[in-house]
């Protein structure tokens, strides 16, 4: 390993944080090594009981000391507190259920399929494991997939962003503490040098990728090219559908909060909105104040780096001159790194401004007869998150059975979500599911013995 260390920054002051130590090509080498060589001397062979029982262990120390898990997951993320707080719990739930799946591994047999013999499948842990995660959420992207693989039997090694790592450095540690060693190993540096080294390595065996869309299909395409397995959660560019039956006033009210949590850096945030004309100006009129209660009690978020919120402010300038219309919001202070809300109405779903994701707290309206809604999200290349919002709930179901959509909401709002439901998306927001049975399957390989 070098001697350099990779700071991050409190986006809130622009200060430095920890420094982490950078690892180079070297370095991620023996990393890689040393996970293929825990992996098939231990790992794979503990038992199920073994493997629950340790990821158990890991959530009860998550639960010791949530308190500085929040408060490194605020640091270089800049999220407020709370939300920090709610998002350990969340990764906590996600240990806990890892560790209660685990002990349902198990192989089939088949013995009554060839007469005199008998035949049966072995699921066997596909391997060491590159798990590469993003800036927005470190601990929640790290415990949607990193207990789900330890519970399969494979051991990981975890490459965090250069822009923020979170509470990742106190998991480590954790994990260090109560793990066989190199079971579970960190990199810190940039993708193009750390990222990479790590998905071409022959040691690994498979690539679990959380990202953008862009550098998702870079890493697809190495994965391939080394005969890797991939999965990957990409960029989001969600939609929310509001129909003329719509309880208008609850829609606003979590269309504001969905927007604006972790200041609208979030892949599943609901950026683009649908409105059946017939109820587009009561919503407008209710979401500037839905949007002012929702900061009065949440503070925003900052961006996460200055170049970041020139890019959020360059498109509202280009949708200005589109034609598309600014309608007046609460402003939170806009200097630094902070990025108040902006609310465009008149949008025209057809516009390529209209396709691209946003990640940050800016809200497009376009009102669209509710009749064409499909048709719409027929045209949409991402397919992460949908909200939903109607009376007809017939209705609703029938849609969320059309569309090309991974995660779905019907009148609920993102913070209610289920922790066992795979995750993933459609077209350029991935390929892959994590979380749940279909999580655990992922890390698996199928072996088919017949005895004669
Ligand atoms: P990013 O794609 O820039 O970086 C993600 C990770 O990939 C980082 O660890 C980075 O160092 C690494 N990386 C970059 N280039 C690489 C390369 N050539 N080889 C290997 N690794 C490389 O994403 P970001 O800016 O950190 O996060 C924002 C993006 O992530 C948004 O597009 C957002 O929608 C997406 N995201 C998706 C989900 C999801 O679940 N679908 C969740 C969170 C974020």
């Amino acid at each position: 390993m070098s001697s350099a260390l990779l700071y991050t920054h409190d986006p809130r002051t622009g200060h430095p944080l920890g420094g982490y130590p950078l690892s180079d090509a070297a370095n991620v080498g023996r990393v890689a090594q040393q996970s293929a060589a825990a992996w098939d001397t231990h790992w794979r062979h503990t038992t199920t009981v073994q493997r629950a029982g340790a990821l158990q262990a890991v959530a009860a120390a998550m639960r010791q000391q949530q308190q500085a898990f929040a408060q490194a997951e605020a640091a270089d993320t800049g999220k407020p507190l709370a939300a920090a707080w709610q998002e350990v719990d969340g990764a906590i739930a996600l240990w806990e259920y890892a560790a209660a799946l685990a002990l349902t591994r198990q192989g089939e047999n088949h013995t009554q399929a060839r007469a005199g013999g008998m035949a049966l499948t072995l699921d066997e842990p596909i391997g060491p494991v590159a798990l590469i995660v993003p800036w927005n959420y470190p601990l929640i992207t790290v415990a949607e997939r990193l207990p789900f693989a330890l519970a399969a039997g494979c051991s990981v090694v975890v490459k965090p962003s250069e822009l923020a790592v979170g509470a990742l450095p106190l998991l480590a540690e954790l994990l260090a503490s109560l793990l066989p060693e190199h079971t579970v190993q960190f990199v810190y540096g940039q993708g193009p040098e750390v990222g990479e080294a790590l998905v071409s390595h022959p040691a690994i065996r498979m690539v679990a990728f959380v990202g953008s869309t862009r550098v998702g299909r870079i890493i697809e395409q190495a994965a391939a090219l080394h005969g890797k397995r991939f999965a990957g959660e990409l960029g989001g560019n969600n939609y929310v559908l509001v129909a003329a039956d719509a309880d208008i006033a609850v829609a606003a009210r979590a269309i504001a909060a969905g927007l604006l949590r972790n200041g609208g850096q979030a892949c599943i945030a609901g950026n683009r909105v649908l409105v059946d004309p017939a109820v587009a100006d009561a919503l407008l009129a209710s979401l500037p104040q839905a949007m002012a209660e929702h900061l009065a009690a949440n503070p925003l978020q900052p961006m996460i780096t200055l170049a970041h919120r020139q890019q959020l402010a360059a498109y509202v300038d280009q949708a200005e001159s589109a034609g598309w219309q600014r309608v007046p919001v609460s402003q939170v202070p806009g200097d630094g790194q902070f990025f108040g809300p902006v609310l465009l109405d008149g949008c025209h779903p057809d516009s390529p401004l209209f396709h691209q994701e946003i990640f940050g707290p800016v809200l497009t309206i376009a009102r669209v007869p509710q009749a064409q809604f499909v048709s719409a999200l027929q045209q949409s290349e991402h397919g992460l998150a949908l909200y939903v919002w109607s009376a007809n709930l017939t209705q609703a179901m029938q849609l969320a059975r059309q569309v090309r959509v991974g995660r779905i909401w019907i009148n609920a709002d993102p913070t209610q979500w289920v922790g066992g439901l795979p995750v993933g998306g459609f077209g350029a927001s991935g390929l892959g599911r994590e979380c749940g049975l279909q999580g655990l399957s992922a890390y698996c390989v199928p072996k088919s013995v017949l005895i004669g």
